[in-house]
């Protein structure tokens, strides 16, 4: 595993463009409802990220945020859907980014499943031994 330095990424039309100031922390797949919703797929592999390491190289206008009444805002571009963030309650900016809006490599891989006890029935878990949580990652 090697990551380009700096790590960019970009929503799938182009508009939306940012790198990474710092390593993503962690990263991990989520199994619940939510992330099935949004991005139409049984899981979601997210890199956690220090907050204000996540710079918008362009389309800051297109970035939305979604806000449920309770959990994470979501960022997604306007113009095209792409899952891009997310941030934790409480924080201005992103504490993580959706991984497959990476450009390359981002040099680390998810080590955990979460909310597995939620999990799509269409699609089998890979038996790839990672720790599985039925509910959200324990917080370390
Ligand atoms: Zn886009
Ligand atoms: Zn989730």
């Amino acid at each position: 595993m090697s990551a380009a330095q700096p790590l960019t990424g970009a929503c799938l039309c182009g508009g939306v463009r940012f790198a990474l100031t710092e390593p993503p922390l962690s990263a991990s797949y989520c199994h619940c409802t939510r992330c099935q919703r949004r991005t139409g797929t049984a899981v979601s592999a997210n890199a956690r990220v220090k907050p204000g390491s996540v710079r918008l190289l362009s389309g800051e206008e297109l970035v939305q945020w979604y806000v449920p009444e309770d959990g994470s805002p979501k960022a997604f571009c306007s113009a095209c859907g792409s899952a891009l963030f997310s941030r934790l309650p409480g924080e201005h900016e992103p504490t993580s980014v959706r991984m497959g809006a990476f450009d390359s490599d981002p040099g680390l891989r998810p080590t955990l499943r979460q909310f597995v006890a939620y999990a799509a029935s269409w699609e089998q878990i890979p038996d790839d031994g990672l720790p599985r949580f039925p509910e959200r990652r324990p917080t370390t």
